[in-house]
Order: structure tokens, then C-alpha cells, then sequence
């Protein structure tokens, strides 16, 4: 199917989108990759009267090192940077290695060839991994909109299905992950019917040890078991004091799939299904974010053993 008439913008500077955006209000969409966009043109489930292609605005596409503030020893992305080259970024793989590791999951390789990582934060797909991954890591996105630039946490942004803090008159302008403290550890898991298909279930998770090997905290984060990103804090949090053993990591992997996470059912999988797929993945990315993070405190300053460690 080809899609309804529409207008077409090719602004070249953030400042003349705005404007569109101002002029024709919620008849305008913005247009990145169109790999989500298109399709749904194309299936007329999105008729926008007037689309404003984002593609010439070079301003928005970037990956760049942060040095100072909260943010320090992290990157900055901008939106339109396409996915291929966060996935190809030397800078990502090493300050942020659990955007690097999860890349790769996002669709096909042509895919990421177009598809933008402001756009995929912007459509805020339940089953998308790089939302799911940007609250894991404590991202915020840079948003700007008809009275200027504001900062939105992730956890802030990401409203629920297909739904984010985003005014119809704003505009995503760049995401912003922190550098990982020393002794964190961070991994991805996801299964699909096949690769590069959107997951049955997903988790990002990370774990920071103290210098005796205690985990000082975790983040556990799901796509594809609920409406938007879903953490499970309660599993996570029970990590916290412990020291990452197999049974300490089935027990969390436990509380999350059988007492936080409520997946839905749907034609990719039943409830059963992903419960079960909760419980092995966050066991799997627990035991891999811990043995990471114990190879950073050795790299970074030595791991000190107390007398009674395993
Ligand atoms: C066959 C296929 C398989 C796929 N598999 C996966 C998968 O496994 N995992 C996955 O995560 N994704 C998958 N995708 C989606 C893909 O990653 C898209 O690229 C992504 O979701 C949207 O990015 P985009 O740049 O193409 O955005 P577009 O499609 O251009 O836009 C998406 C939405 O975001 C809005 N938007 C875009 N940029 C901005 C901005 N800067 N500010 C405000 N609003 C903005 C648009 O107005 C639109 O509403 C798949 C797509 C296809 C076609």
C-alpha cells in the first residue's frame, strides 16, 4: 500500500523544524529513519498531513564524550545518529558497553543503516530494545520544544505504549548516557524467533560492586512484557549487600519473573512463556553484568578479598 497525500518539509536547522512543527501542529510528524514511520503510513494506521524530514539536519547527528558534570566518562547521541553508527562507535563500546552489546538486536543491518537512535527513543515501542536500555542505564534525553531546551530522565520520558513526554510540537535532540562508575557490569539478553526480529522478552541489566565484591546496586529493565520499559526494582534492590552468587542471582531472577514482571500474552508468545524467559534471561544477564563488573574492579584499582569470601 502506498500512503495518504501529504505535505514535505526538508528543513535544514533544528530552529526551521521547530517552526514547522509550530506552523502545522499535530497535522506535522517528524520523519527520521521512517522505518517505523513509513510502515505506518503505508498501512495508513499514521496519516499525517505534513511530514518534516529530519534527514538534513546535520546538527542532530553525533556521538560525542562527555568530560564533565554528573554525566562524566559517558556519551552523548544525537538524535538522528543512525543506529548502524552507534552500533560501529568505538567511543559507545567503550563508554557505554550496554548500548554497544544491544545494537546488534535491533532489527536487520539494513534497517540500522537508516533507522535513527532518536527515532526508536521517540516511538517508544514496548518491544524496542533501545528504550528498554536507555532506562537501565539512567539516560537522559535533551528535548526541545516552543519554550526551549528542557532534560528528561528516561524513566521520566518513557510514558507507555507508543508514548513518551514528547509534546506534539517538541523535538528529541540528543540522548545522554552516564559513564559507568568503577566496578559496574552491565549486559543484555533478548530471544526472538529469529534474529533481528522484534524479542519475546528482554532485559538490560546492571550490577556495581564495592571493592570487596559486595553488589552496591542493580538495575533490572524489560521490553516486550508490558505497555513501555518495565523495571523490576524489587528484584534488583534484593541484590543489594549481597555478594553475586548463583543462588543469590536465581533468587532475583525468581521475584522478577514470578512476583514483578506480569507479561501479556499475545500471537508471539503466552504469559507462561515469557515468565519462563524472564526467569532464565535475567539469570543469564545477571551472572554476565556481575562477571564484567568483577573484571572492571580488577582492572580498575583491584578487587580486595575479606577473609570468609567464596
Ligand atoms: C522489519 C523491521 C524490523 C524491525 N525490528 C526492530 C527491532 O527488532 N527492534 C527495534 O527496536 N526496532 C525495530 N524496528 C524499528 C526500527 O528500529 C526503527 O528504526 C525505529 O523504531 C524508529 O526509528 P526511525 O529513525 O526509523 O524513526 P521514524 O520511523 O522516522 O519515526 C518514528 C517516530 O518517532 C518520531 N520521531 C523521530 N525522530 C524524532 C525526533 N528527533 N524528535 C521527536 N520525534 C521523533 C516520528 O515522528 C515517528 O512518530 C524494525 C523496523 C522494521 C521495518
Amino acid at each position: 500500500m502506498k500512503p495518504p497525500t501529504f505535505e514535505y518539509h526538508a528543513p535544514r536547522s533544528v530552529e526551521e523544524a521547530l517552526a514547522l512543527l509550530a506552523e502545522h501542529g499535530l497535522d506535522a510528524k517528524l520523519l527520521a529513519g521512517g522505518q517505523s514511520l513509513v510502515p505506518a503510513m503505508n498501512f495508513r494506521l499514521a496519516r499525517p498531513a505534513v511530514l518534516v524530514d529530519l534527514n538534513r539536519i546535520e546538527e542532530l547527528a553525533f556521538i560525542r564524550p562527555v568530560e564533565e558534570g554528573p554525566a562524566a566518562g559517558g556519551v552523548r547521541i544525537g538524535a538522528m545518529t543512525r543506529q548502524r553508527a552507534v552500533e560501529r562507535s568505538a567511543l559507545v563500546t567503550e563508554r557505554a558497553p550496554l548500548i554497544a552489546e544491544t545494537m546488534p538486536h535491533v532489527a536487520h543491518p539494513q534497517i540500522r543503516n537508516r533507522g535513527t537512535f532518536g527515532g526508536s527513543a521517540a516511538h517508544a515501542d514496548p518491544a524496542a530494545e533501545i528504550p528498554a536500555v536507555l532506562l537501565a542505564a539512567g539516560a537522559r534525553c535533551r528535548v526541545r520544544g516552543p519554550d526551549g531546551d528542557r532534560w528528561i530522565p528516561a524513566d521520566e520520558f518513557f510514558l507507555g505504549l507508543f508514548a513518551t513526554a514528547l509534546q506534539p510540537e517538541d523535538l528529541l535532540l540528543e540522548v545522554e548516557l552516564p559513564g559507568q562508575g568503577p566496578g559496574t557490569g552491565c549486559a543484555f539478553r533478548e530471544i526472538a524467533r529469529r534474529h533481528g526480529d522484534y524479542a519475546m522478552a528482554g532485559v538490560a541489566a546492571t550490577i556495581t560492586l564495592d571493592d570487596v565484591g559486595t553488589i552496591e546496586r542493580a538495575h533490572l529493565v524489560y521490553l516486550s512484557v508490558g505497555g513501555a520499559p518495565v523495571a523490576a526494582p524489587g528484584a534488583a534492590g534484593s541484590l543489594r549487600g549481597e555478594k553475586p552468587t548463583p543462588d543469590v542471582i536465581a533468587a532475583a531472577a525468581r521475584r522478577a519473573a514470578h512476583e514483578e514482571i506480569e507479561p501479556m500474552e499475545d500471537m508471539h508468545a503466552s504469559a507462561a512463556y515469557r515468565t519462563r524467559l524472564v526467569e532464565i534471561l535475567t539469570r543469564d544477564a545477571l551472572h554476565a553484568a556481575a562477571e564484567r563488573a568483577r573484571g572492571d574492579r580488577v582492572a580498575n584499582g583491584g578487587h580486595r578479598r575479606r577473609e570468609g569470601d567464596e
